[in-house]
Formats: structure tokens, sequence, C-alpha cells
């Protein structure tokens, strides 16, 4: 995804190109607002709960070391999808979800969807979603638009879709070249939330090249520290998300 800044910088523009409606859509990138205003669009959970999120895969090139990677440390998490991945790695999005992880909606581009039209947008998450439900034999419940660029079109297509859209509230920024594990760790420590959802990325499709290897190399001291106070740490459907009453991840087939 890289979110940030340029997210930022898009959204600052594609809002004075685009006008009062994309207004306050686009004002959900400033934490502050969508934490005390959106609580569960923020991904705020339970307090002694941290939801651990991964975007951009599935990646055969990284992903299957986040499955080890996770599973040495007993940890299930929940994995926002490309369709474009999907298409590519169908077995790997099965993998997912046999060694009991989330998934979850990205889009099918990596595309911001800030001026895009509702029906574009609405085309490009049900393809995603169809995609991701039929490789991964499980019914899907959350988006996140990449780039974290919440446009008006990004509400209409998840509502569309029958998905609840969820940004996050605390980031590793692991899409930066430069960086080592050391610093992923510093960043996340930096912007922790209570009831944190937290955003890293399993692949480096849309991020420098190799970042994947330092937001895997922050996974065991991040989640040490998170259990050493006391937190939990899982998928969204178990994060009990301000306004989520079914926590149950629901299985399309036998
Ligand atoms: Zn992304």
């Amino acid at each position: 995804m890289p979110p940030t800044g340029r997210a930022a910088l898009l959204g600052a523009s594609a809002l004075a190109a685009a006008g009062v409606a994309h207004t306050l859509p686009g004002l959900v990138h400033f934490r502050w607002l969508r934490t005390s205003l959106w609580p569960g669009l923020a991904g705020i959970g339970a307090a002694d709960h941290v939801a651990l999120t991964f975007d951009d895969g599935p990646d055969p090139a990284s992903t299957p070391a986040f499955l080890d990677e996770l599973d040495r440390l007993g940890v299930r998490a929940t994995f926002f999808l490309l369709g474009s991945q999907v298409r590519r790695a169908g077995g790997l999005t099965a993998e997912l979800a046999c060694r009991g992880h989330e998934l979850a909606v990205h889009g099918y581009r990596h595309v911001n969807h800030l001026g895009r039209p509702w029906w574009w947008a609405v085309d490009d998450v049900r393809r995603a979603r169809d995609l991701i439900e039929g490789a991964g034999g499980v019914e899907v419940r959350w988006f996140r638009p990449p780039y974290g660029a919440l446009a008006s079109s990004s509400l209409v297509a998840a509502r569309q879709a029958g998905l609840r859209t969820v940004l996050w509230t605390t980031w590793g920024r692991d899409w930066r070249p430069g960086i080592d594990a050391g610093e992923v760790v510093a960043v996340v420590r930096s912007n922790m939330y209570p009831s944190a959802t937290v955003l890293l990325h399993d692949s480096d499709v849309t991020s420098a090249p190799g970042s994947w290897k330092r937001s895997l190399a922050a996974l065991p001291t991040l989640v040490e520290e998170w259990r050493a106070a006391g937190l939990r740490v899982g998928t969204l459907a178990e994060h009990g998300v301000a306004g989520d009453g079914d926590g149950d991840t629901r299985c399309l087939g036998s």
C-alpha cells in the first residue's frame, strides 16, 4: 500500500479537484479524526486486543515466509488481498485460509479510488471479493481501499459488495526504502493506539523492493512487546471492532 504522506498528498490533491463530495471521506487520513469520530472505521476494538493486518498480498515471493513466522509465533492475522494477486496465487490464497488467517478485500487493482466514478469502484471491489471468496472458500467481510484513500466511490463499492470498510490506527511505514526492522518496530511503537489495528505489508508489489523482509523481521519483537503488555494478538474478526456484531468467519463450501 504505501498509505501515508503520499496518500495524504494524493488525497489532498484529489479533494481539491473533486470538490465537496469527497471532502469528508478524505479527512479520515487524520488519525485523531477517524479514531474519535469513526472508531469502527479506524479499527478500534477490544481494549486487550491488537488486530494484526497485512496488505497487498498474496505474494508467492514473501507471503509463505509470513505464514511460517505467524505459525511459529502462534498468531492469526487478517490479510487484505489484491484480486490481481489472487489471480496469480489462488493456491496461496486457499493456504492462508486453511492456516487460520482471515481474508479481506484490498481491491482488484492497487489504484487510488479518489476521483474514480462509483461504478468503477463497485466493479473493482466486487471483482476482488468474488476472486478471493472463490479461491479461499470463505466469505469475506472487510474492505480497505488502496492507499487508505477513502473516496465516496469506495464507500458505495464496499456497501454494494456487502463489505465493511476498515482502515487502521497504527502503521509501520514499512514500505519505505532504506529502513531496517528496528525502524519498523520503532514506528509501530511510536504510533501505537489503545485497541489498535496495526497495518503492515506481506508483499512489496507496491513498496520498495525487499521491504517485506523488514516487516517480517519486526514481527517477533512486536508480538513479544504486545503480549508482555497483556494484549492478545489476532484477526479483525476477533477484535470486536466497534459496531461489529458477528466475529465468526463464515465458510462458503464444504
Ligand atoms: Zn496497499
